[in-house]
């Protein structure tokens, strides 16, 4: 437990070892970790409970889009066994409910601090410690600052001429009311089309008297083809459990898989048919991804995929101009996060479904009564944004954080995100990053991410400890030489082609850089195991 002790101002002081930032599965596990290493740690979250993007996620039809199979900690055996994933795809209240038996297995909610908004961290250079203000006013210091504050927790405002004008209800995928929402008899909008707009406007059509989906840009959907989860998928992971969560952290994307060697552009129209339907009919992310090995690099292989997703949106949708609208032509297949769904496209089949296309007409304003939109004035009893995040690097500027010599993050960071293997920034001593900018992260299973940031992140302390030392900092050399690899990891792909969230693109006024690392997982862990062989390779310790 942190030593606690009122201060002159009555404020709680605490001096601990290590604050986390976030309760989500990342400041969870950072918490079981480093308090079975003997740290004292202190655990701040915002929300009153555990579970992070499951808990703020609760939309109609929120889940995750990587298998449960591998969606979940690897690093208890006698957990995994604990717990029974009821379907491929696990709902919202069902990944909270995981997410609060893990609080409650390991008795972690006596280090968290709910209700409890970090607003500033500044780093005392006498003291070699982080002094930390919250949004209750109490006042912390710590050796050691991590954020696991999460990399798609900052719902993006909607930068909407009007917005705030509207009298009825007004909700955000990401901020969605506790009780639910009854949308009976209503007459619904719907604004933004990606992956949290795909998973619910199936189920907001199925309530509403009218749905009118306002999209800005479509994106590629993936009939999920959820249900209980297949036993040809439970096989490999109940037959050598240990193995398969090896392969999970030794794989492209945090899921076993084996890459293809089989390009596109080089392949003949039968392979593509074939490569494609398979994948297809698996209803998952990294299959899809990996039709081709070229189709992240080429636009011609890359076209392959793109079109027959294309095809299928057509077979489905029956109006033409619809099919049309709904048909991603601005962006290559993968360089946005594709979507999973359920009945997504049957949807615009619906007679009390309509797409309105914001390229061709952009909402005027939102009004007191509704939208108007190219001349049109609409009435709406409900409005439902579902505009995404301030990815990546959203929740990590939003604290003032400011490191040796008065410098900040945000202002080292104002043309994007500087970091050492996506962990630890210069000038940022004892400062980490879970998931961080310039990590895998968003491009991964998460989970697996997040455990081998959570354990470089721990052994990283244990040595600091048993060394004798206070202090932990990236030299420059090192930062900059990631920063050089991760950059030119994406300039060979096609991702820096796209509007997307991973480049920033999706925030008025954030600059336009490619945030996570896209060199793959195997190749990431590598490099971090690599600095630990060669005696903390590229950082400064003191
Ligand atoms: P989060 O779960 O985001 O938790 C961060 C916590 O930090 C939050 O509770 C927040 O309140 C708190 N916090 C932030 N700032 C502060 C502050 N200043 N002070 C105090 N507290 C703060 N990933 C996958 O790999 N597979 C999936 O299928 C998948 N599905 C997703 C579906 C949705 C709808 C969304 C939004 C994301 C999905 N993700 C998925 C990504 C998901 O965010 C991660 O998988 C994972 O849950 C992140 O955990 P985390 O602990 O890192 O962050």
């Amino acid at each position: 437990m942190a030593d606690s002790s009122a201060t002159a101002g009555g404020a709680r002081a605490a001096d601990v070892d290590v604050v986390v930032v976030g309760a989500g599965f990342a400041g969870l596990y950072l918490l079981h970790k480093l308090r079975g290493l003997g740290f004292r740690v202190q655990v701040l979250e915002t929300a009153d409970d555990v579970g992070g993007t499951w808990y703020w996620n609760r939309y109609p039809g929120a889940r995750c889009d990587i298998p449960t199979t591998d969606y979940t900690y690897s690093f208890d055996p006698a957990l995994e066994t604990a717990w029974t994933w009821s379907e491929k795809y696990a709902t919202q209240p069902e990944i909270l409910r995981y997410a609060q038996f893990v609080a409650d297995r390991y008795d972690l909610r006596r280090d968290i601090q709910f209700n409890t908004k970090v607003e500033a961290a500044h780093w005392d250079a006498a003291a070699n410690r982080w002094r930390i203000r919250t949004s209750t006013d109490a006042k912390l210091s710590a050796q050691h600052l991590v954020m696991a504050s999460g990399c798609l927790s900052v719902p993006k405002t909607p930068d909407i001429p009007g917005a705030g004008r509207f009298q009825g209800p007004v909700y955000s995928t990401g901020r969605w009311p506790h009780q639910g929402v009854d949308f009976t008899g209503q007459r619904v909008a719907v604004i933004g089309t990606g992956s949290s707009g795909i998973q619910s406007i199936p189920l907001i059509a199925e309530q509403a008297a009218q749905l009118t989906v306002f999209q800005r840009t479509p994106n590629y959907s993936i009939p999920a083809g959820n249900g209980p989860v297949a036993p040809e998928r439970r096989a490999p992971l109940e037959a050598n459990r240990d193995a398969y969560r090896l392969a999970a952290k030794w794989s492209r994307a945090g899921v076993p898989s084996e890459p293809t060697q089989i390009y596109g552009r080089y392949s003949p129209p039968d392979v593509h048919a074939e490569r494609f339907e398979a994948a297809w009919k698996t209803g998952e992310l990294i299959p899809i991804l990996g039709v081709f090995a070229d189709q992240i690099l080429f636009p011609d292989s890359n076209a392959i995929v793109a079109g027959k997703v294309r095809e299928k949106i057509r077979a489905v949708v029956h109006n033409p101009e619809t099919a049309e609208l709904l048909s991603p032509k601005d962006h290559h297949f993968g360089t946005k996060r594709p979507c999973l769904d359920t009945g997504y496209y049957q949807t615009y089949n619906r007679p009390n479904v309509r797409l309105v296309d914001l390229r061709r007409q952009p909402i005027t304003s939102i009004t007191e009564t509704g939208i108007d939109v190219g001349g049109e004035s609409m009435r709406f009893d409900a409005i439902v944004y579902a505009t995404g995040f301030d990815a990546m690097t959203g929740a990590i500027v939003a604290v003032d954080i400011t490191g040796r010599d008065g410098v900040t993050l945000k202002g080292k960071w104002a043309a994007g995100p500087i970091t050492y293997l996506g962990l630890m920034s210069v000038g940022f001593p004892n400062f980490f990053m879970v998931t961080g900018p310039g990590s895998p992260s968003v491009l991964s299973n998460m989970m697996v991410s997040i455990e081998q940031h959570v354990d470089w992140i721990s052994d990283c302390l244990v040595r600091l400890r048993s060394d004798g030392l206070s202090t932990i900092e990236p030299t420059p050399q090192a930062e900059a030489g990631w920063m050089q690899h991760s950059q030119d990891c994406a300039a060979i792909t096609l991702f820096p082609s796209a509007d997307s969230w991973y480049m920033g693109a999706n925030v008025p006024g954030k600059p336009r850089v490619f945030l996570p690392y896209v060199g793959g997982v195997d190749a990431y862990r590598k490099a971090c195991d690599e600095v630990v062989a060669r005696g903390d390779l590229g950082l400064r310790r003191s």
